[in-house]
């Protein structure tokens, strides 16, 4: 083990058995140096490192690294839009819409900017715990950095847990966040309109989310190899979840590769091989999850309590693909870039 990984094994060790929201809370905040000082940011010939630091975070705790990958990805943000990062603050991205979000920017004549923030935003991971968030608005197509502890926040933040019934991520609060004419500037404005979409890096964000999701499944493989296996099949399947690790890993290394040979994206191939990436983990982590209950049938899922909400988090994580609308959109693409993956398929 060299030394940094030593380091990084110690603070997340710094986790209790039961983690409640201020213990994620506690643990993301320690981390803080650790990230500043040895994750490299994304695109810059590093990436795969950095997706190694998710990958071991996941595997740790996939409550931890939800909120650490959403952390990351809004740093980086910032990091693009040459914006500063507050060193102590731990940051979200809220970007998720639907019918349940109905945030927008007012015109005012009540603040001196002129503009507030009102309305519901859902699937806010780390509502109550993060400092900043960078929440995307969607009917006036704005990304908005807001500071979750501002005198002026006090009274114009409510937050709702009671939507989330599933006791996987529960403690990662990732509620509905409601603001009410809650004051900004046009400092708070990141990028221009529609810039959080169309910027390059909007692709770099895209394999976080891979990465902790590997790291969630080598968990479970781990949990496999620590046992002694007599059954003929319950070998085969260890056997199988290994080489779907080695190919998981992989492909994050690709993807990293893809990344830092194009930051810019000049060439328009970025978000497609992150699908590619994308869509591989989610299918090596279903299968994962389906050999791993063949493997130990139902005991890991009634009497392991890790193991149990390991199982309930990475199933639920996964869903943040976007499944065959993703292959539909990967397909289109090839179809018309007849260039794209041509060696490889
Ligand atoms: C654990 C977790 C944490 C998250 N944290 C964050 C966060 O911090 N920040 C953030 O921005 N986002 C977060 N998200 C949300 C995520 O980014 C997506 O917004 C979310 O996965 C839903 O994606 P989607 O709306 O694109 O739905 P998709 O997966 O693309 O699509 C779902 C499809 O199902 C259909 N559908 C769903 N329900 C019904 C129904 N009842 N009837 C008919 N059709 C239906 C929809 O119309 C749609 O076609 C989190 C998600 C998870 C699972």
């Amino acid at each position: 083990m060299n030394s940094d990984h030593g380091q990084l094994a110690l603070l997340l060790s710094s986790l209790p058995d039961r983690p409640l929201a201020s213990d994620y809370q506690a643990a993301a905040k320690k981390l803080l140096p650790y990230i500043q000082s040895k994750v490299p940011p994304m695109g810059e010939g590093q990436s795969a490192a950095r997706l190694t630091f998710l990958t071991t975070v996941g595997r740790d705790d996939l409550s931890l690294a939800r909120l650490i990958e959403g952390h990351l990805d809004a740093t980086q943000i910032l990091r693009e839009a040459k914006r500063p990062v507050d060193k102590q603050a731990l940051y979200a991205i809220w970007a998720s819409g639907g019918p349940a979000d109905s945030l927008h920017i007012t015109q005012t004549a009540r603040t001196a900017s002129g503009l507030e923030l009102t309305g519901t935003k859902p699937f806010c991971s780390g509502s109550d715990i993060v400092d900043r968030a960078l929440i995307y608005i969607y009917p006036n197509e704005q990304l908005v950095e807001v500071d979750m502890q501002a005198v002026g926040a006090v009274g114009r933040i409510d937050f709702d847990g009671k939507a989330w019934e599933a006791p996987a991520f529960s403690e990662t609060h990732t509620w509905n966040v409601a603001l009410r004419r809650f004051p900004i500037t046009q400092d708070n404005y990141i990028g221009g309109y529609k810039w959080y979409f169309e910027r390059p890096g909007f692709c770099l964000g895209a394999l976080g989310p891979a990465a902790c999701w590997t790291g969630g499944a080598m968990a479970l493989v781990d949990s496999v190899r620590q046992r002694t296996l007599k059954d003929g099949h319950a070998k085969a399947h260890l056997g199988a979840m290994a080489a779907l690790v080695c190919s998981m890993q992989s492909l994050l290394r690709w993807g990293a590769q893809q990344i830092d040979a194009d930051p810019t994206n000049k060439s328009g191939q970025l978000f497609p091989s992150a699908l590619v990436v994308r869509h591989q983990i989610e299918r090596g982590c279903t299968e994962i999850l389906d050999r791993f209950g063949r493997t130990l049938g139902p005991r890991p899922y009634a009497f392991e309590r890790d193991n149990s909400r390991r199982i309930a988090e990475l199933t639920l994580y996964i869903r943040q693909c976007h499944a065959e609308r993703d292959l539909e959109e990967l397909g289109s693409y090839l179809g018309e870039h007849p260039e794209f993956l041509s060696n490889s398929v």
